[in-house]
């Protein structure tokens, strides 16, 4: 890999002497390839020093990710593991994450640039994440990605390239080329034009700690069962906890729509789908006025967005569509026992 800029200094750097970035994301978004690729490009692309690593569930998807990167000139050495508490780079791969886990802990205005993947214009994302202040971004990273046929991943790459003020685009490429070119070259393109979009769309406001809402520190998040305290055999006794489960955050883009209109509550989709998001209701069939079960919608808390039941529905009651066109609000149909 040639070496697109000179062993370079930091902008800034922490009583350690490291340049720290954090990604919270969801596995399945690629935040542990975006890690160690940004960690690639500094020290082969950039000539400096650095170490990147996450921190993940046993679950392949899913499940709340956490990566790593930590960088330091080239003559510095690593002799830091831990989790990064303070990054001076915090990007979020999904905004419903912010619901599960205190996802900006440990940010410092003044010190931290947080970068958002969403829609929302960087103040409000500021009121969504609650942030006491500081320098905050946002870019539309799933739909950048669907538009180009690539990941999310590649986006807040460029977007973190850009907040970081020295990681360089042209270092990125090639750790891009290096990681996948060999095996998947067709997609190198839409991959390349997904930073370079990440990089240039991505829009910052700096925002004063004005007493809106309070710090965040970081704390160490620890599980409430261990090997010390789990029930012997695993028995639940929190009965009925799923109606907590949220799964939107597995979701990448997509959902199903519902067209009631043309639904015959046939029931395929309720069989085919793998968390129970239908919801039924007893009543007169739509068409015939017969007694029956009654499809009244979809439950989009429940919904990964694996798109199972668009492909067997056989009526087209079901459709691929955007999830960030939608106004979930409105069209998300509740359980009765869970209202
Ligand atoms: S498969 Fe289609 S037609 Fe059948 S119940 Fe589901 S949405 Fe309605
Ligand atoms: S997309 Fe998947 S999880 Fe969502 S309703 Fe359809 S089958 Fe169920």
């Amino acid at each position: 890999m040639s070496q697109s800029k000179a062993a370079g200094k930091l902008p800034v750097k922490n009583d350690l002497g490291f340049f720290e970035i954090r990604m919270e994301s969801i596995g399945g978004l690629g935040a542990n390839v975006a890690g160690k690729i940004l960690t690639e490009a500094a020290i082969l692309g950039m000539g400096m020093n650095g170490a990147g690593f996450a921190s993940y569930g046993s679950e392949k998807k899913g499940t709340p990710v956490k990566a790593f990167v930590r960088i330091c000139e080239g003559s510095h050495a690593v002799r830091v593991n831990s989790p990064i508490e303070e990054p001076h780079v915090l990007a979020i791969f999904h905004e419903a994450l912010a619901k599960a886990i205190p996802v900006t802990a440990g940010t410092v205005p003044g010190k931290t640039t947080v970068i958002l993947n969403t829609r929302k214009t960087p103040a409000q994302a500021r009121d969504f994440l609650k942030l006491e202040g500081g320098k905050i971004g946002t870019v539309d990273a799933m739909e950048i990605a669907m538009a180009t046929g690539s990941r999310v991943n590649m986006v807040m790459m460029g977007a973190v390239a850009k907040a970081s003020g020295f990681l360089d685009l042209k270092a990125l490429e090639n750790a891009i080329q290096e990681a996948f070119g060999r095996k998947y070259q067709a997609l190198m393109k839409g991959n390349l034009e997904a930073l370079k979009r990440g990089h240039d769309e991505v829009k910052f406001e700096e925002f004063p700690v004005d007493g809106k809402y309070p710090a965040t520190p970081f704390r160490r998040e620890v599980p409430k069962l261990g090997y010390e305290n789990a029930p012997i055999g695993g028995a639940i006794y929190s009965v009925g906890n799923m109606r907590f489960k949220d799964l939107s955050t597995s979701r990448t883009g997509m959902i199903p729509l519902f067209i009631v209109d043309k639904c015959t509550s046939c029931g395929e989709c309720d069989i085919t789908c793998p968390d129970y998001c239908f919801v039924w209701e007893k009543g007169k069939d739509r068409k015939t006025g017969k007694d029956g079960m009654i499809l009244l919608g979809i439950n989009y808390q429940f919904c990964k967005g694996c798109l199972r039941c668009t492909h067997i529905c056989k009526f087209n009651a079901l459709l691929p569509v955007k999830e960030a066109e939608q106004d979930l609000d409105k069209i998300t149909v509740k359980h009765k026992f869970l209202k």
